[in-house]
């Protein structure tokens, strides 16, 4: 017979699955959902860290999505394969490990710990199934005292099956949520590509006309087909598919690259790009193919809503344990009421919809790149006078 505090203890654990049970309904955010998760599973195991680990389809890989014991941007980068590894099997054989000495065990993946210089010694893994689909692995390592017991297994593996369906249920509310405001946004350019082509039909319309109607639907694909790209960008983004690969970077060369991609565009408008650095800069470790797509996003825009014979300013310093980069423009500026919602999917201020081309994603993109880095973005703007948008990037520890 169980002794009566092991048998009151684990009714206070299922006592706390409850609770968590409705807390994990009422979360659809799934970076905020799963980082619950993981404290959860540390909290009811009396264990040192929690990972969770996402299966992608397409590379055949888990990769890592939350952890509590990793710097995102580190644990970003690191995926998982099938084979040979403790996760992996679980996947595959939809099968809990329990594994005490995960140095005795062929399965064990060493590449993590060496990586992170966290040190396993104990591992349970516990699949994350629905009926219909595989999802990830939840991993709970090194038990704080003594073994990991059968009691941790099967909390724990509740643990997972409400995580499970808490994470179906946050993706299928994500996509819906998505797929709507896509279907919104591309009903105004289909719209426009079918009465062109309507009115193409029609015999008594003059060449010129006949040529206006074909730039119009020209123009109106090449929309719907940077939407399509730029859509689907945001979308990997949003579900945590995107994988980062950071290393350490040189600032100050990677803004000079981003200036000299950009001049050309700049001298068409008859703007100039200055880049302005006065000292010296520490490294950054960060994706670098990441941060330039939001550099090359920022000073695009600064191209796009500027003013003829306009300036764009680059600057980058350091502020305690950040990097600063602003990119500072003289162009229209936004209306203060717009300020606050240029982050949000597919905005754009009013008056710019018919004047420059967009999407009303490179900013929710932007934020979102940046934001894995542990990092933020800020903006400020003045109508008439021009824009400034700040990228802060925590700077590598040394
Ligand atoms: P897009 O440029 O494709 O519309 P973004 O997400 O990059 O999408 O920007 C969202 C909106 O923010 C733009 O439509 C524009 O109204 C405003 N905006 C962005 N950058 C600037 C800027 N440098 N100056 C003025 N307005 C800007």
């Amino acid at each position: 017979m169980k002794p009566a505090s092991s048998l009151a203890n684990q009714l206070h654990q299922y006592k706390r699955l409850v609770e968590i049970s409705r807390d994990l309904a009422s979360t659809l955010d799934l970076d905020n959902l799963l980082a619950r998760i993981a404290q959860i599973a540390v909290e009811l195991s009396s264990s040192q860290a929690a990972s969770i680990l996402l299966y992608d389809e397409a590379s055949r890989q888990l990769y890592f999505h939350t952890t509590t014991n990793m710097d995102e941007p580190v644990m970003r980068g690191i995926t998982v394969p099938l084979e040979g590894s403790i996760a992996g099997w679980v996947l595959k054989n939809r099968e809990t490990a329990v594994v005490n000495d995960v140095h005795h065990d062929p399965r064990f993946f060493d590449v993590v710990d060496k990586t992170t210089r966290f040190s396993t010694s104990s591992i349970i893994a516990i699949p994350l199934i629905t009926k219909d689909s595989v999802l990830g692995v939840l991993e709970v390592l090194n038990k704080c005292s003594g073994d990991f017991t059968q009691e941790d297994e099967s909390i724990l593996g509740v643990l997972g099956a409400q995580a499970s369906v808490a994470i179906q249920n946050t993706r299928l509310f994500q996509q819906s949520d998505l797929i709507s405001e896509l279907v919104h946004e591309i009903r105004t350019p289909l719209a426009s590509v079918s009465t062109a082509a309507y009115l193409l039909k029609r015999p008594e319309i003059s060449d010129q006309q006949r040529f206006n109607l074909a730039s119009t639907i020209y123009n109106e694909t090449q929309r719907l087909n940077e939407l399509a790209s730029t859509f689907l960008d945001l979308a990997r983004l949003e579900s945590g598919r995107t994988s980062f690969h950071p290393a350490p970077i040189d600032m100050a060369g990677l803004l000079e690259e981003c200036r000299q991609l950009m001049l050309g565009r700049a001298e068409e408008s008859r703007l100039t790009i200055r880049v302005d650095i006065t000292s010296s800069l520490p490294l950054v470790d960060a994706d670098r193919d990441k941060i330039k797509q939001v550099l090359l996003n920022l000073i695009s825009n600064a191209i796009k809503y500027n003013l003829p014979g306009g300036m764009i300013t680059i600057q980058a310093s350091c502020a305690g344990p950040e990097m600063v980069i602003s990119i500072r423009d003289t162009g229209i500026g936004v209306p203060e009421e717009a300020v606050g919602r240029l982050f949000e999917r597919f905005y754009r201020a009013r008056g710019v919809e018919k004047a420059v081309p967009g999407t009303g994603l490179g900013l929710s993109i932007c934020k979102h790149i940046v934001e894995s880095h542990r990092g933020h973005i800020e903006v400020e703007s003045e109508v008439g006078h021009g824009s400034i948008f700040t990228v802060y990037l925590p700077l590598k520890q040394s």
